[in-house]
This record gives C-alpha cells, structure tokens and sequence, in this order.
C-alpha cells in the first residue's frame, strides 16, 4: 500500500469562506471592479499560443514604474503566496530555524511546516505591537536563519516603523522578509522598497491583490538586491506568471492616474468603517485597533456570535477566535454592516 508522507496525512486544503454571501469583507479584496471593455483593451495583445515572458520585463518595468523601484531588483511572482514558498523553500535547509510573530499571516507558518523548517513562533506584546527588540534578541541567540512577518500586519492592521525595520534588518544576520502586502494603504515612506538594494539579507514582498484590485490575476512581486534577485529568479518555476496576466498588469499598472484612484477609494473606505465603528463604541467591542491597512481588527469575546449572526445577514467577515477582523467595502456594504450591527441583540 502507498504511504504518504507524515507531514501530508494530517494536511487539509485550504478553506476559505464558502457559500452566497451578499457582502463579502471577509478577504481583505479591493471592492472595486474593473471595467470589461477596459480589461479586453488589456488582453487584447495577449498571444495564447506562445509562453509567457518568464522574466515579466514589461510587468516589472511598469510596476518599478509606478513605485519608483529599478526593476533589476523586482522579481514576478503567481501571487506573493508563491514567493513565500519559493523562499521559504529555497532560502533555507530542511530543519534551520525561520521565525514567524503571532498573530499574523498563516501562509508563513504553513510553508514553512510543509518545507520542514523549524518553526519558532514570538507572541506579539499584549497589545499586539511588535517589540523589534526581543525580535532581534530572539534571532540572535536562537540562532534564527530567516524572519518573516507582514507589515503593516494582516491581522492586526498595525504598522511597525521603518526606523524599526531597519535596526532589525542591520543587527542580524538572518534573512528578513518584509511582506508590505497592504503597504499601499498607510504610506510608501513607511515602506522598505525603495532601498531593498540596500542590504543583502532583505526580501520585500508587494502583491496586487489587495490595494491595486487584481486579486484575481494572481500576481505579486519580491524586491531585493541583485544576488537575492538573481537567485528568486532561478528558483521560481520559469513560467510562473501567465500570459493574461502579465499583459493585464501591465496594462492596469502603466495607468499610475488609475492605480492611486483605487488606493485612495480604500483608504476613504476605511476611514469611514473606522469612524463609524469608533463613533458608535458598541459595547460588544471590547478593542478596535487603529488601521493602517483597508480592515479594522476588533477585539471581542462575541467574536463567534457577531460572526455568525452577520453570515446570517448574508455578510461574511473574518472571525479569529477572541477577533473580528472586516475589511472596508463600498458606502453601501459599510452601511449594511452598520445597519446590521446596529440590531445585533
Ligand atoms: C492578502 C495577503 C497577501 C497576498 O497574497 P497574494 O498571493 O499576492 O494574493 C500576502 N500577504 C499578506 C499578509 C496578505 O494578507
């Protein structure tokens, strides 16, 4: 009989929300939708029958473009999900230690366990900011070969400072992996991008699935020096970011007008859930974090109950045991969350 390995015996797919749900704040997704004649413009170019670029030069010349990076630095990724399994995979040994904070992301710990790695996890401070600190203290004296983490947080929608990522990035000899999936919404200066050249043991990870509303091209982006570039480059599968794709990013992101209307739509989204959720200070909220992401993060022991009363009001919204994390929708999937708040007994 054939025997799995262990590590496959007790993996499950992964199992997002399913089901019709009217409002869906449940995947931290842009809620605004490209237009069908803009995206067949987009497409339009694209030559099915040939294999894609496996470099995405034009792609990664528009996205250096838009964010003022050289694209010598910039590697194309199916997803930033790829990336990370690609590092997690690549930049270390079976068995070498790779530390993850908690809360956050769960992709890390996931590859990270499927490539046999160490896992060391940190619990964040109680009110769940990073102490960059104990961090480097950590990597240092437990002899840590690479750290991962997202910044600003996905799920705390805190951000760490730049002055902190810097000190961490120049006292350790570990590889660190800043994922700025939702940097877009709180500032490019907060952001390591621009001078990921800078040190060789940084990895940035970028993704335009979230603030530049392509989630479903799949598509994301490492930006580090040349040798951590070049060696990215080898490792990924050579065709790993298709032809639709690379033609409609290109597309999208060459429209810099376009890409920053969207950012701003988010970040007015948020506000505005945040306001009205700050404005209100219902009881049954015990913690609402301040956001720099486009969700709210929400501390309250009824975080089980507020979740499946909403999934009853046909709204999805993420529930992380004693939390509540919702991303900011449209005026209209605000108000409905509002209204169904509002009711809940
Ligand atoms: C959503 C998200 C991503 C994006 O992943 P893609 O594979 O690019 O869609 C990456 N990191 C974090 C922390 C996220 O929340």
């Amino acid at each position: 009989m054939y025997n799995l390995t262990e590590k496959l015996v007790s993996l499950t797919p992964y199992d997002p929300i399913q089901g019709e749900y009217k409002i869906r704040l449940d995947a931290n997704e842009s809620f605004i939708e490209t237009d069908k004649e803009s995206l067949s413009n987009a497409v339009k170019n694209a030559s099915l029958n040939r294999y894609p670029d496996p470099y995405a030069k034009k792609l990664i010349k528009a996205y250096g473009g838009l964010y003022e990076v050289n694209p010598d630095y910039i590697t194309a990724g199916n997803g930033s999900d790829e990336l990370i399994s690609i590092i997690t995979a690549c930049f270390l040994r079976k068995g070498e230690k790779v530390l993850c904070l908690s809360p956050d992301f769960s992709m890390y710990a996931f590859y990270s366990s499927l490539y046999e790695l160490d896992l060391r996890v940190l619990k964040k401070e109680a009110d769940l900011t990073v102490n960059i600190d104990k961090v480097i203290e950590t990597i240092n004296t437990e002899n840590i070969r690479a750290v991962i983490f997202s910044n600003p947080c996905n799920p705390t929608s805190l951000g760490l400072p730049k002055k902190d990522m810097i000190k961490l990035i120049s006292s350790v000899g570990a590889l660190v992996i800043a994922d700025e999936a939702y940097m877009d919404f709180w500032g490019e200066e907060n952001s390591l991008l621009k001078c990921a050249d800078l040190y060789d043991n940084l990895i940035v990870l970028r993704t335009c699935s979230k603030a530049l509303g392509m989630a479903g091209l799949r598509l994301g982006f490492a930006v580090s020096g040349k040798l951590i570039t070049e060696k990215l480059r080898a490792a990924k599968s050579p065709y790993n970011v298709n032809v639709l794709t690379q033609s409609a990013a290109e597309y999208f992101i060459s429209d810099a007008k376009e890409m920053n209307k969207r950012i701003e739509a988010c970040k007015t989204a948020r506000n505005e859930l945040y306001a009205n959720l700050f404005r209100r200070n219902y009881p049954f909220f015990e913690t609402l974090y301040p956001s720099v992401t486009n969700f709210v993060f929400i501390r309250t022991s009824k975080a089980k109950e507020i979740y499946e009363y909403l999934l009853s009001n046909s709204i999805a919204v993420r529930y992380m045991e004693d939390y509540l994390r919702i991303t900011a929708g449209n005026q209209e999937e605000t108000k409905a969350l509002i209204t169904a708040l509002e009711r809940f007994p």
